[in-house]
């Protein structure tokens, strides 16, 4: 049955909580998922409770926040000791970082008279949830400023925006490092998003398989053929796995459960690398 290894919940800024988002992995025809939401194991109970339940294979994960310079690079990492003190503390260092970053971009838009408030915007996040730009635009959406999530990332949220704030994330090659001292198996996501300014070099992910980065994630709804095709021969010179994976966010994005998979060996060999913790079978 297909494999879906990116996917997120309300324990970040996926817009169902972890067992409706395995629920809906049950109805789409999937066979596994990994829950990775951002800088955060908090959705993984609930998920593999759920996953029990309904008969869904589990791959608990995170995808992992990272820049170089002003670069933004998003770690997969599958199966880590949540507990590892080295991961949680980056893990909560980028959380907290969140939560500043939050409040400065809420005051720049909120002094530009954009109808908004670190309140209106907390009202929107989960308990314990890791917060994001996309909470920021339902809240945006909530007060009638824009229609959806995209049309504020297309306006005041995006990269380029004059209100965008960074936080703080670790260097990618540290992140590895961190992951790999976890346990966990480490996938470089969406690394060709297509957009200038957004693309992984080629040497980075060469410095993050020193690191012991094991995979690419090639398949992708951001990467166009151009970026398959360079991704899927990058993983095969550097001997890496290959994963396709949806990056599902509910109603927050396009993106549907299983519209990319990956091949069972693939998992197999995310499984073989790590050892930080359990995948959960039904
Ligand atoms: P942040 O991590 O707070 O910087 O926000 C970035 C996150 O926003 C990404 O990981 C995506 O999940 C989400 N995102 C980016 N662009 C869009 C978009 N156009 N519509 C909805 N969500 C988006
Ligand atoms: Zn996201
Ligand atoms: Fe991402
Ligand atoms: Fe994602």
């Amino acid at each position: 049955m297909p494999i879906d290894l990116h996917t997120h919940s309300t324990a970040s800024d996926g817009t169902e909580a972890p067992a409706l988002v395995v629920e809906r992995a049950v109805e789409a025809g999937l066979g596994t998922i990994a829950l990775t939401d951002h800088d955060t194991t908090l959705g993984w109970d609930e998920a593999a409770a759920a996953a029990r339940r309904l008969g869904l294979t589990l791959v608990p994960g995170i995808e992992v926040s990272c820049a170089r310079g002003r670069q933004s690079i998003h770690l997969l990492a599958y199966l880590p000791d949540p507990t590892h003190p080295d991961l949680v503390a980056e893990l909560e260092q980028a959380r907290d970082s969140r939560d500043t970053r939050l409040d400065r971009m809420v005051s720049r838009m909120a002094a530009d008279g954009i109808p908004v408030t670190v309140e209106a915007v907390r009202a929107e996040v989960e308990e314990g949830a890791t917060v994001g730009r996309p909470h920021i635009a339902d809240a945006l959406v909530r007060a009638g400023v824009v229609a959806h999530r995209d049309e504020a990332f297309a306006t005041v949220l995006g990269n380029d925006s004059p209100y965008y704030v960074a936080h703080y994330a670790p260097d990618p090659v540290r992140a590895v490092e961190v992951v790999r001292a976890a346990g966990g198996a480490a996938v470089v996501a969406h690394a060709w998003s297509g957009t200038r300014g957004r693309v992984v070099s080629d040497a980075v992910i060469e410095e993050m398989v020193a690191a012991g980065l094991t995979g690419i994630e090639v398949h992708h709804r951001d990467h166009d053929a151009e970026a398959v095709a360079h991704l899927h021969d990058l993983a095969t010179a550097l001997g890496l796995v290959a994963t396709g994976s949806s990056d599902y966010h509910g109603d927050g994005k396009l993106n549907r459960l299983g519209e990319f998979t990956t091949d069972p060996d693939a998992l197999a060999a995310i499984e073989d690398v790590a050892s930080g913790s359990e995948v959960v079978r039904p």
